[in-house]
């Protein structure tokens, strides 16, 4: 249940922007999570709908674009994405390069947990 501490961090991100902005009332906001995160975008819709009662973000609507994961390989340079996902539910699994079976891997994509944009009035 990480998407608990994370859920707050972004209501912090929103309100604080929505303070900024002298918002009154925050209509919508767009989020972009990484696949790599683990986070369920319905897990956390339903925190954002709880943890905002009583404030100006209280019944915004979401939009979570789930970012795909990209990676490259240092040692064949392949750059693309990672096959693997069945096992994603049981939790976080080695990644590997599906060229060369490389463990020396950048993550280009994947882990993203962001604010992108909000819609306020
Ligand atoms: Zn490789």
């Amino acid at each position: 249940m990480h998407e608990i501490s994370i859920a707050g961090a972004i209501v912090d991100a929103v309100l604080d922007a929505a303070a900024k902005n002298n918002a009154k009332k925050v209509n919508e906001v767009f989020l972009e999570i990484g696949e790599l995160t683990a986070l369920n975008p319905e897990q956390l819709k339903f925190i954002f709908g709880t943890i905002t009662r009583n404030t100006v973000a209280e019944g915004a609507r979401y939009n979570i674009e789930v970012i795909k994961p990209l990676i490259q390989c240092r040692k064949c340079s392949y750059r693309g994405a990672i096959q693997f996902f069945e096992k994603l539910h049981f939790f976080l699994p080695v990644i590997k390069c599906p060229e060369c079976g490389g463990t020396d891997v950048d993550i280009i994509a994947g882990r993203e947990c962001c604010v992108r944009k909000i819609k306020i009035t």
